[in-house]
């Protein structure tokens, strides 16, 4: 032992933190952890989880409406908020309460309290002021919803953090956000019946993921009610006896009775005392690591949302057991970022993996694209109009798979296989190659011949890089 009252003290029991203290303490190491909330962190108790759950109960609306397609009599369904509410602080505590044995078994000791860095190897209790000393500290207090934009009324709003445990499931809600929290949301209220208005700053919702499917996200969202109102922003908000009232950027004044803010989320280090112990922040208030999550600290290390690298569950996960093999494992590795899939759970979801079509055209010369969109087998006796998209992004001198990218039912599971394929480096001829399972909406991957189109770069001249050229199939 090394004279310090603990090897290893965590802050923040979420993904990142119960990952690194269980498999630290499973080398042998002291380890502490505290939390400050509940032991779970953002994802188990009021991200993912409770998300998913409401995402299912949404679909129900769907499943409803399409069974009378197939031969069935459905009564007028009516839907108990309170009920679904209950339901998932049951699983989320049942989940809460396996996160805590799981410590305890791992030999973990577990404060509820939040603590605070007053030194490069101190903590301090903010519970009972008591003070431990630790060979090292890992940060891995997460992520904090963040109010913007700075407005007048924006006391009477909510985030993530209160939405799964309202009272009453709103008739009328505005959320403010084009980010995937924002759009997940405004999917789910609108199938479970309340009249949603969504405003984004810019022209389409999910920044930053592949144009067409963006476009397809947007229209699945107006297809199931959401007043879309893009680059409209709220400008006030003012308590109305009946709700509130908000006045928008255009000028017209909507009433609703919730406004949900999801305008993003910032690195939890906000009065945590990390400038005592000299670590260093980046602009955004994230704690800056190295690859192997060290700060500028010796003693100091942070994993997860708090770093600001990729902000998902797995990635916590990933970061904070990387960082205890190395640590106390005596086994070094650090986390491989390239090739993360995820998923967007809007009805219909986006799964995807790899680059999209502009990240690829700017970092490669010659870029293939295979696209389908068709109405999937279950929506021509249901009726739905809906369509399944699919696009494959390949490098047209290596045959690389170089993206993939789905809209569609079940498309986050998809994207869950896909990721191991372009993990591996596959190629499209790996995906002609394979046989078909039908009938299945899937199959389209692997009966895409037809190439969509065709981009290739213009050598690049005295003069600089010309202009791509498109030669559409
Ligand atoms: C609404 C929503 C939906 C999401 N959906 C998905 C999804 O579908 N898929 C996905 O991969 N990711 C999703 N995420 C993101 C995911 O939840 C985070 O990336 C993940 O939880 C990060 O883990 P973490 O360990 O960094 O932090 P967290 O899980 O946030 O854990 C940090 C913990 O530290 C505690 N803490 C903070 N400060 C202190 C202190 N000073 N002392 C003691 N305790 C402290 C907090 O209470 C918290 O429990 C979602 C997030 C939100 C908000």
């Amino acid at each position: 032992m090394s004279g310090f009252d603990v090897d290893l003290f965590v802050i923040g029991a979420g993904s990142g933190g119960v990952r690194a203290a269980r498999i630290a303490a499973g080398y042998g190491a002291k380890v502490m952890i505290a939390e400050e909330f509940r032991v779970g962190g953002t994802c188990v108790i009021r991200g993912c989880i409770p998300k998913k759950l409401m995402v299912y109960a949404s679909r129900f609306a769907d499943d409803f409406a399409d069974a009378a397609g197939f031969g069935w009599t459905v009564p007028e369904p009516t839907f108990n908020w309170q009920k679904l509410v209950s339901g998932k602080e049951a699983e989320i505590s049942r989940l809460s309460a396996i996160y805590r044995t799981n410590l305890d078994k791992a030999g973990v000791s577990i404060v509820d309290s939040r603590a605070e860095v007053i030194g490069p190897n101190t903590i301090r209790l903010k519970a009972d002021g008591r003070e431990i000393s630790a060979k090292y500290i890992l940060v891995s207090t997460g992520g904090t919803p963040v109010l913007e934009p700075s407005i007048p009324g924006l006391e009477h709003t909510i985030t993530s953090n209160e939405v799964f445990d309202l009272p009453h499931l709103p008739k009328r809600m505005l959320i403010i956000g084009g980010g995937y929290i924002a759009v997940e949301f405004a999917s789910v209220f609108a199938r479970l019946s309340t009249k949603v208005t969504l405003t984004v700053r810019s022209e389409n919702v999910l920044r930053g993921f592949d144009e067409d499917m963006r476009g397809h996200i947007r229209d699945g969202l107006i297809h199931a009610g959401v007043d879309l109102k893009a680059v409209t922003l709220p400008t006030r908000i003012d308590r109305r006896p009946d709700g509130l009232a908000v006045t928008l950027s255009d000028g017209s004044v909507l009433d609703v009775d919730q406004v949900m803010v999801a305008t993003g989320r910032v690195p939890h280090t906000k009065g945590l005392g990390l400038d005592t112990a000299g670590v260093e922040l980046d602009a955004a208030g994230a704690v800056k690591v190295n690859n192997f999550s060290k700060t500028n600290i010796d003693s100091i290390y942070a994993v997860g949302d708090v770093t600001n690298r990729v902000n998902l569950t797995p990635v916590a996960i990933r970061e904070g057991h990387a960082f205890a093999d190395t640590m106390f494992g005596n086994k070094e590795w650090c986390v491989d970022y390239a090739n993360i899939a995820t998923a967007v759970f809007t009805t219909p979801e986006l799964g995807t993996v790899g680059l999209t079509e502009q990240q690829a055209r700017d970092q490669f010369d010659c870029v293939d694209i295979y696209a389908a969109s068709f109405r999937p087998l279950k929506a021509t006796l249901s009726g739905r109009q809906e369509k399944t998209s699919m696009k494959v992004i390949v490098d047209g001198l290596t045959d690389r798979v170089l993206g993939v990218h789905i809209v569609g039912d079940h498309a986050g599971e998809l994207a869950q296989v896909l990721g191991i394929v372009v993990k591996m480096g596959g190629r499209k001829s790996d995906f002609d190659d394979t046989m078909a399972v039908h009938p299945t909406s899937a199959e389209e991957l692997v009966t895409m011949r037809t190439r969509t189109a065709r981009y290739e770069r213009e050598a690049i001249g005295e003069e600089g890089p010309g202009a791509a050229v498109v030669a559409a199939d």
